[in-house]
């Protein structure tokens, strides 16, 4: 499963994958991609397990999860190389909810090496969003 986005650095199309060793660079002029990805019940393990991993639990349905989607896609471009931004649509993925017990959306759950160390409940702004994300990872 892979992701094409678009690379800030060079604006060449650029193929991600779901899961890798490393952060994604672009293959035309070596930068950092964001990098953003859809998981489910299934890759959810394999997609979360190693760095820094910011999971969006979120539904269609649910409007505040809407105002949020564009913040994390923004913190995942000013933090590419050293963030992952995996997005989980509940409805599709209702053993990833139970598993974090995620009683209510959206629930931002942030993993380092797949070991929670925050959690934020409810839709927040970008700026707080970046603080919470910053001073979280600098624990
Ligand atoms: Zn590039």
């Amino acid at each position: 499963m892979a992701e094409v986005v678009t690379c800030p650095s060079c604006s060449q199309r650029v193929r991600v994958p779901a899961s890798a060793k490393g952060n994604p660079r672009c293959p035309h002029c070596k930068a950092p991609l964001p990098w953003v990805v859809n998981g489910d019940d299934e890759n959810f393990a394999d997609v979360s397990a190693r760095g820094a991993v910011l999971v969006d639990l979120w539904a269609p349905w649910c409007p505040p999860c809407r105002m949020v989607a564009p913040h994390l896609v923004s913190l995942a471009g000013e933090k590419a190389g050293s963030l992952k931004v995996v997005k989980i649509n509940v409805d599709d993925a209702p053993r990833t909810q139970s598993r974090f017990g995620a009683q209510s959306i959206p629930t931002l759950v942030l993993l380092k090496d797949g070991r929670e160390v925050a959690r934020q409940v409810g839709a927040v702004g970008l700026p707080q969003l970046r603080r919470w994300v910053d001073s979280s990872l600098a624990k």
